[in-house]
């Protein structure tokens, strides 16, 4: 039994009939559900019910609207597991990955339940005689969210409640791969009082995409997904005089000192590579080592952590890799780990051909270390999104880091150090938009804001915190003079 993921649009599940796709359960290989590609027509729809919603929700109060969404973040609380299962299934990464990918979701909705406080403006008294200065922040209008598959539930969480509690309305279109965790969301914001119309959900691929991009009265999109079509949907939105926000690809360096604890600095750069099956846009997925004495010890360290992972499918326990999300993108990761070998990269470990036991259909692939790889490679140019870690070996912290600065991406990176001098230069000298210090995994907490430098990003502003606050709406200076009344005498 297969099951058809609906649009829902002005608060009405919608069955349509265009193009269908297949959604798949990776872990099985397997046709689990179908959802039917919005057209042109369908998207009109979405947008004009966002359009009609618009008025009655922009002229509620902050207040107002922040109490719906702590109703919101307390239904998300109550069925954070039952959403980490529709995303199991459909993305294959494990149940705990999924619970923690929706905290990471519900702590922007926690943000935004203080929304009365993060709208209030400036006000200067007498900026001349008699007359006052004040600033507002008003929505945009509706706004659209494009998003991919390796973040279901978190990134459309990063994106429609901040619209909305800024006043604006909102269509939704995910990764048509793993659809069903934004109905369950757009549900169960319903259920916690928003209003029909404020947030519609399509399905689809490029051609709805492109009937939301250019829909003349969408105000503002966001995109996360790979940096070609990033650039792509931020240059078609801007030409259709939109604001717009994409975030792209990464390659994501790890920079290891002499001085790091070794241990700590193998065991963290493990879970950050293969967790999620490296499907992950902050996973590292270089290791710049200074010293050969470092790369032959760290080495040493990560390969027995790496043969022991196991893997399975994402609902079973113990799992610490489940399946690639598609056959297509399994396909891609392979070639990869075969271009590596062909371009000359020592092979650490290669266990791209392993299946688990009863899951020989499933796109399963075990994690692969290279190591002497070269900027010129591909391997290392190219962002591959799966379980492969490549190790560069560099002389000094100075071409390491000018490794991490000549790369094209600059999404996330990090260094391991006990040092504060080195720590510190990292900080001030390395081009990337989110740094971390012994963390390995610096994605920025709800009240900072997210997002990379160079092609990791096509955006003038970040994605969540006070940033999007910025993005999501229109800043009004007011100047006011009220005269005096002149006594009659
Ligand atoms: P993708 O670019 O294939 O798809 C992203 C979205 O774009 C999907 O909704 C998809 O339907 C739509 N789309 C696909 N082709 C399109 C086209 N030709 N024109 C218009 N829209 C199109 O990305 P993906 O494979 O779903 O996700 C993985 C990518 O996302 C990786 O590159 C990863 O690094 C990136 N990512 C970036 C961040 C970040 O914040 N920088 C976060 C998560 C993922």
């Amino acid at each position: 039994m297969t099951y058809h993921v609906p649009h829902i649009i002005n608060g009405e599940k919608v069955t349509s009939t265009g193009r269908q796709l297949d959604v798949y359960d990776p872990a099985v290989g397997k046709v689990v559900g179908s959802l039917n590609v919005a057209d042109k027509n369908l998207v009109d729809k979405a947008v004009a019910a966002a359009q009609s919603s618009l008025p009655a929700w922009s002229a509620k109060t902050p207040a107002q609207r922040a109490k719906i969404l702590f109703r919101f973040k307390y239904l998300l609380d109550q069925h954070i597991e039952s959403l980490a299962h529709l995303i199991t299934q459909e993305h294959g990464k494990t149940v705990p990955e999924a619970v923690g990918s929706i905290q990471r979701g519900i702590d922007v909705v926690d943000f935004t339940c203080n929304i009365p406080y993060h709208l209030r403006g400036s006000y200067t008294d007498e900026v001349a005689s008699g007359m006052d200065s004040f600033s507002l922040r008003q929505p945009l209008g509706v706004c659209v969210g494009i998003t991919p598959f390796n973040f279901p539930g978190m990134i459309p969480l990063w994106m429609f409640p901040m619209a909305i509690a800024c006043g604006n309305t909102f269509v939704l279109k995910p990764s048509e791969k793993d659809p069903s965790c934004s109905v369950k969301l757009i549900e169960l914001a319903k259920e916690a009082g928003v209003p029909d119309g404020v947030v519609n959900l399509v399905h689809g691929d490029k051609e709805t995409v492109d009937a939301l991009i250019t829909h003349p009265n969408v105000r503002a999109v966001s995109f996360v997904g790979s940096s070609s079509i990033a650039k792509y949907v931020y240059e078609t939105a801007i030409q259709h005089e939109k604001r717009a926000q994409s975030f792209g690809g990464a390659k994501n360096h790890c920079i290891v000192m002499p001085d790091a604890d070794l241990d700590e600095a193998a065991e963290a750069i493990v879970a950050s590579a293969y967790g999620s099956a490296g499907e992950r846009c902050m996973a590292i997925s270089v290791v710049v080592t200074v010293g050969d004495d470092v790369a032959e010890k760290l080495i040493a360290k990560m390969k027995p952590i790496i043969e022991n992972l196991k893997i399975g499918p994402g609902t079973a326990l113990d799992i610490d890799l489940g399946p690639l999300v598609t056959k297509q993108h399994w396909e891609k990761v392979q070639s990869y780990v075969a271009l590596g070998k062909q371009e000359g990269a020592t092979v650490v470990l290669d266990k791209s051909d392993f299946k688990p036991a009863e899951h020989g259909h499933g796109y399963f692939m075990g994690g692969c270390l290279f190591d002497h790889v070269t900027p010129t490679m591909r391997i290392y140019r190219e962002e591959i999104f799966g379980p492969v870690l490549s190790v560069v070996r560099a002389n000094d912290f100075e071409s390491a880091l000018k490794l991490v600065n000549e790369h094209e991406y600059g999404n996330g990176t990090s260094i391991y150090t006990r040092d504060g001098y080195t720590a510190r230069t990292f900080v001030e000298k390395v081009q990337a938009g989110m740094v971390g210090i012994n963390v390995p995994v610096p994605v920025p907490v709800a009240y900072h804001s997210f997002g990379g430098w160079k092609h990791s990003i096509y955006a003038d502003t970040q994605m969540y915190g006070a940033e999007a606050i910025r993005f999501y709406t229109k800043l009004k200076t007011v100047t006011q003079r009220w005269l005096s009344r002149k006594k009659s005498t």
